[in-house]
């Protein structure tokens, strides 16, 4: 019996030991991750499922075109998957649950191959095939998926489509667009007629494939989200115009980046959010004009990835820009809890601002 005494202490010490497993939390998580001018967004919800909204830019050159204004090379060691891999480690997961690629250009589902070398991603969402003639519009396009849709055979693929909803834990996630198309009946709480439409859409930069991004508006509690990927031209004038679909929205990602054709009013006015977060590069989105329409929208505080050094820029307070120039990569991210209350938190600097409607 003495013998075994120790044996048995151990058993009950390991027995107390808390479960390997990620602890709840109550709070949901989105990590705005530096991509420099593309999207990577990852949403860990409080019971720790997660949404991966866009991979980055891949490795090969030839699969980015000009128009990216990449530098050559700069993503050539997997710089985007890895940067996503870090976000993933400091939210504590093991695997992406849901991938969730908003369309097909490079500097959103070129990471995706090789995010799948570093972590596990169980199921795969988007708006199917490229928009015909992607590559006229943008070249490479159908390689990024052609690789992709390879890696998508391994898991489970779900088609975004209006209206519908991802299935995850106390938490709603709704396709607003996908495809070209967009919501056909507003969301519960969207607005009166919006009194900031003009005649018609911003003319897409991109005519093709961007219009076909798929858009998410996540609600957790009180607290709402809304990206929209590229989405410009007639269906992101569609969510806003002449009636707002979509209703508020506390956070915004703004569409395509922040470029000049997501600058009109009519989308800030449809759901009047509290924080606008730009996924720019020192010198991609960001355009001087939605810079400036988001200053001069009341009671709307704009955060950046990246310090615009385009002419003519107003860029936000030093303290919500998350990188001023090229040498550090820092995320931006938000903490939401179910009253509706969030903090952003800027990685570089520690700074964080908390928000209420
Ligand atoms: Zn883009």
């Amino acid at each position: 019996m003495k013998r075994l005494l120790p044996l048995m202490v151990t058993a009950l010490v390991l027995a107390a030991a808390p479960p390997l497993a990620q602890a709840a939390k109550n709070t949901l998580d989105i990590y705005f991750i530096d991509v420099e001018g593309g999207q990577a967004t990852l949403v860990v919800t409080p019971s720790g499922e997660s949404l991966l909204i866009d991979t980055g830019f891949p490795s090969d050159d030839a699969l980015i075109a000009p128009a990216f204004g990449a530098k050559p090379g700069a993503s050539s060691d997997g710089r985007d998957p890895k940067r996503i891999l870090a976000a993933a480690r400091d939210a504590g997961l093991k695997q992406i649950d849901y991938l969730l690629l908003t369309h097909y250009h490079a500097d959103h589902a070129g990471g995706a191959v090789e995010l799948s070398q570093l972590l596990p991603i169980r199921t795969f969402v988007d708006h199917g095939a490229p928009a015909a003639g992607a590559d006229e519009g943008v070249p490479g396009t159908q390689r990024i998926y052609e690789g992709y849709a390879a890696i998508r055979a391994k898991g489970t693929h779900l088609l975004a489509k209006p209206g519908e909803r991802l299935k995850l834990k106390g938490v709603e996630a709704t396709f607003v667009s996908s495809d070209g198309v967009v919501l056909k009946k507003a969301l519960a709480g969207a607005g009166p007629p919006n009194g900031a439409c003009g005649a018609g859409a911003v003319p897409a930069q991109e005519k093709i494939e961007n219009p076909h991004s798929v858009g998410v508006r996540l609600r957790y509690g009180a607290f709402r989200f809304l990206d929209l990927g590229d989405l410009s031209g007639d269906p992101l004038f569609a969510l806003a115009c002449p009636n707002g679909l979509i209703g508020p929205a506390d956070v915004y990602l703004i569409a395509h980046h922040g470029g000049a054709d997501a600058a009109d009013p009519s989308m800030f006015e449809a759901i009047k959010p509290l924080v606008a977060v730009f996924n720019n590069g020192p010198r991609k989105g960001a355009q001087p004009r939605t810079l400036t329409q988001v200053k001069q929208t009341t009671g709307l505080d704009g955060w950046q990835l990246h310090r615009s050094i385009i002419p003519g820029s107003e860029n936000a307070a030093d303290e919500r820009l998350a990188n001023l120039d090229e040498s550090t990569s820092a995320w931006i991210k938000i903490s939401a809890s179910e009253d509706g209350s969030f903090i952003v938190m800027n990685a570089r600097n520690g700074y964080s601002k908390r928000y209420k409607r």
